[in-house]
Parts: structure tokens; C-alpha cells; sequence
């Protein structure tokens, strides 16, 4: 790894670690993920001595890298499983992407802002990380590698996108945070052809999806 990981680092990792245990994440593999990946390497250089607080902070763009328990909830809730194909909506700094190729998915991601789509790409480039990302608008999926086996959107959608619904494996999973200003965690799961279940995991805060990819100025 190109970016310097030092036992300072990890030392935080473990408190890290500690504290998300003690927030009730008790998935070992996502702790394990979490442990391993230089959040440091994700957040503006500003924020480094911070990385390992179980904060959000704001990355380009106006955006924001989600607060790990908020990563690891949701990744908790989608119980990865090696070789599964994982569409994310939000790429944003990387770090959710990273924590699933740390899981072994196959992940593909979709970012709408192209500054951090370039940003990112370098990043993921440089820290060994492989998967499919696209600079586009997360609202039409990936129908070209659909379906997927799970799903996670990382901004709060106003509803949830029916093309999404479309692209979800039958038995397959979609974690999205759903609501204007304020979200609720949904987690979606597809029994049959036509049959969606919905369940409800609390009160989030997101960056909005928005709809259309950005150039930025
Ligand atoms: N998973 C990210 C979270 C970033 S915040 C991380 O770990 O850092 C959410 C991201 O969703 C932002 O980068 C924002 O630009 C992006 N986003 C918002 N609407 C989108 C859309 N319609 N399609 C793709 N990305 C979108």
C-alpha cells in the first residue's frame, strides 16, 4: 500500500473498533473490514488526525464520507457474501467501496459529481482496490451488469427508485436511506418476481441523492 498506515493508525483503528462494538455492531467480518482500511487515506488531509472518530466528515464536492457506524450498519444489513455483486449508489470518498472489497463482493459504484468520480478513481487506483466505478446518475442503476445481489444507496433518496427495485436478484437485499433532510434506514428484499418486503431500521442523516450527473464548474 502506497499510503503510510502507521501504528499510530491502527491504535485509533482499534479504539475505533471498540466503539462501534459498543454502538451494538457485533457483524465480525465488517469490524474486521473496518480494521484493516486507512480511513486516514479517505478524508482530506485536514481531517486526518480525526479519521478514526466515528464522525462524518465533508469530502469534495459539498459532500461527505459516511460515519463508519453508519458504514457498518448498512453493510451489516446486507450480509455480504464472497463473489456477491454489489451495486453501490454514492461512491463519494471510497471508503464504503473499500469496506466492500474488503468483504470480497464484486462491487460496481456509481458517482454523480465528477470531481470526486476522478478523485476517487485515482485513490482506489493507488490503495489496490478493483472494482467498477462509473461517473453517472445512481437513479438508472447499472442495467448493463444488473441483476445484483445487493444493493446500497449511500445518500438519502427521496423514494426508492423503481429501476433499482428492477436490477435486485430475486433473495437479493437493498439497503437505502429514504426521506427529504431526515432518512429512515429501509432495508429491501426481494421474495419473488413481484414480491418486495420492506423493514425499517431508524433515523439516518445523508447527503440528498440528486438526480443528473454534475461536471462541476
Ligand atoms: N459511500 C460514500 C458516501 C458519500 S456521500 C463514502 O463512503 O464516502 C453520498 C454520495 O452520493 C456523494 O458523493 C454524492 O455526490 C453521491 N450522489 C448523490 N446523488 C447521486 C446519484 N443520483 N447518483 C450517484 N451518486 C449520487
Amino acid at each position: 500500500m502506497s499510503v503510510a498506515d502507521l501504528p499510530r493508525h491502527k491504535g485509533q483503528r482499534n479504539k475505533l473498533i471498540k466503539v462501534l462494538i459498543e454502538k451494538g455492531i457485533r457483524d465480525q467480518a465488517v469490524l474486521k473490514a473496518i480494521n484493516k482500511i486507512p480511513r486516514h487515506a479517505f478524508v482530506d488531509s485536514s481531517f486526518e488526525d480525526f479519521a478514526y472518530q466515528d464522525k462524518a466528515f465533508p469530502i469534495s464536492a459539498d459532500q461527505t464520507i459516511s460515519q463508519p457506524f453508519t458504514v457498518a450498519f448498512q453493510t451489516m444489513l446486507l450480509e455480504i457474501q464472497k463473489g456477491d455483486m454489489v451495486l453501490e449508489i454514492g461512491t463519494g470518498s471510497g471508503y464504503q467501496s473499500a469496506v466492500l472489497c474488503e468483504l470480497e463482493a464484486k462491487v460496481f459504484s456509481i458517482e454523480r459529481q465528477k470531481e470526486l468520480f476522478d478523485v476517487t478513481s485515482l485513490l482506489m487506483r493507488k490503495l489496490g482496490y478493483n472494482l467498477k466505478m462509473k461517473f453517472g446518475d445512481g437513479f438508472a442503476g447499472l442495467p448493463s451488469f444488473a441483476p445484483f445481489d445487493k444493493i446500497i444507496v449511500t445518500c438519502g433518496a427521496p423514494m426508492i427508485p423503481e429501476k433499482l427495485l428492477h436490477q435486485l436478484k430475486i433473495g437479493g437485499r437493498m439497503v437505502i436511506p429514504v426521506g427529504d433532510g431526515q432518512q429512515r434506514m429501509k432495508l429491501v428484499v426481494r421474495n419473488t418476481k413481484t414480491d418486495f418486503e420492506v423493514k425499517d431500521y431508524g433515523d439516518f442523516k445523508f447527503v440528498p441523492m440528486l438526480s443528473n450527473k454534475n461536471v462541476g464548474s
